[in-house]
C-alpha cells in the first residue's frame, strides 16, 4: 500500500523508534504515547484491520501477541502489568488502517476504556 503510513515505517521511509523487528513483525514506539510504555506491534504484510484477517493469518496474529508479552518484559512492565489493545473500525477510534496492536503500561490504566 503506497499511501499507508505504517507500510512506510516498515520500508524505513518514515523514521520510527523500533523496539523489535523480524521477518514478519515490526514493533515501534507510538508517536503520541498514552502511557509511559506505548508500543505498536504490526505485521509486515498490509492488512487494514482485524475485519480483513483470514484464518490463515491466525498464527501471525498469535505471534504478535506472544511478542507483545516479550516486549512488555523488555520494557520492564511484565510484573506491573499491561494492556494489549486492537482497535477495529470507527467506534473503536481506529485511525490507521494497517492492523496494529497497542501495548500499554507503566501506569495504572483505567477501566472501562473511554
Ligand atoms: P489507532 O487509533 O488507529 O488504533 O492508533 C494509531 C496509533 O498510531 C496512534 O496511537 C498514533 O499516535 C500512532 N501513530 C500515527 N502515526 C504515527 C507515526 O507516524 N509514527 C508512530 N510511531 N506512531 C504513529
Ligand atoms: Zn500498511
Amino acid at each position: 500500500m503506497n499511501d499507508c503510513i505504517f507500510c512506510k515505517i516498515i520500508k524505513k521511509e518514515i523514521p520510527a523508534s523500533v523496539v523489535y523487528e523480524d521477518e514478519e513483525i515490526l514493533a515501534f514506539d507510538d508517536i503520541r504515547p498514552q502511557a509511559p510504555v506505548h508500543t505498536l506491534i504490526i505485521p509486515k504484510i498490509h492488512l487494514a484491520s482485524l475485519k480483513e484477517a483470514s484464518p490463515e493469518q491466525a498464527a501471525l496474529l498469535g505471534k504478535i501477541l506472544i511478542q507483545a508479552r516479550e516486549i512488555a518484559r523488555l520494557k520492564g512492565i511484565d510484573a506491573t502489568g499491561y494492556r494489549v489493545v486492537l482497535n477495529t473500525g470507527p467506534d473503536s477510534g481506529q485511525e490507521v488502517l494497517h492492523i496494529h496492536f497497542h501495548l500499554l503500561g507503566g501506569r495504572r490504566l483505567g477501566w472501562p476504556p473511554g
